[in-house]
């Protein structure tokens, strides 16, 4: 893989490994925002896929709702499509892609081909007991993608999101119910494990504890790419 040690690669190519709730999404926002380059979210795409109500929307639904994954070919040719358009060629941060090996090689092959690399796999770390009680009081804004906790971060209206030009209500992810969220975690530590031990091989995986707060584990994010781009 052509990697950041050549010296000549200045793309910010990041990704964020970790189970669902671990903060993945609100870590890739930050991370967007400070090296400025966008944020490929593929349960992002996904739901705009649905939203749109579009075929790949309606296959992907399926899987969606029960926590399952979605095909492999289907994500790869949305994610290969979305890494060729002309704003990522300065990088990106990808969040919940590669999400099993099959994914990871592949992307590896389309990065090889092109002559880049990953230059850091940031892995979130938190226990499946905290997950559950983070997803299961998960509330989002279907309309700017703010992410609620009902004790730790509620919104200052009931139902509603803070934000002055927004103002929805929020709502319940369909895949935040308990018994899809402990499918998603299953998920988690029998197809996308792997994936840790694919980028711990190339010397690129970065371990983060995600059990402390936003703050504490933005900085801690930040020190441990430090000489990585
Ligand atoms: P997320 O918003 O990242 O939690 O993703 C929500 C759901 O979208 C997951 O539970 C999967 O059903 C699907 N999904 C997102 N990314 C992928 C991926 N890389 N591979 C397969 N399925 C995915």
């Amino acid at each position: 893989m052509a990697s950041a040690q050549s010296g000549k690669d200045s793309g910010v190519r990041l990704l964020l490994i970790g189970p669902p709730g671990s903060g993945k999404g609100t870590q890739a926002k930050h991370l967007t925002e400070k090296f400025r380059v966008p944020h490929v979210s593929t349960g992002d795409m996904l739901r705009e896929q649905i939203r749109k109500g579009t075929a790949l929307g309606e296959e992907a639904a399926e899987y969606i709702k029960d926590g399952n994954l979605v095909p492999d070919e289907l994500i790869l040719n949305m994610v290969k499509v979305r890494l060729t358009q002309s704003d990522t060629t300065g990088g990106y941060v990808l969040d919940g892609f590669p999400r099993s090996a099959a994914q990871a090689e592949a992307l590896d092959g389309f990065l090889e081909k092109r002559k880049e690399g990953i230059k850091a796999a940031v892995l979130l770390i938190l226990d499946d007991e905290t997950i559950v009680s983070r997803l299961c009081n998960r509330r989002v804004c279907p309309e700017c993608g703010r992410v609620y906790h009902l004790i730790n971060h509620p919104p200052k209206t009931e139902d509603r999101c803070d934000e002055y030009h927004c103002r929805a209500t929020l709502v319940q992810r369909p895949d935040d119910n308990e018994e899809a969220i402990r499918n998603r975690l299953r998920i988690y530590h029998d197809q996308t494990k792997p994936v840790i031990a694919f980028y711990r091989d190339k010397g690129v995986l970065r371990e983060i504890d995600a059990s402390r707060e936003i703050l504490r584990v933005q900085i801690d994010i930040e020190r441990a790419l430090e000489g990585d781009l």
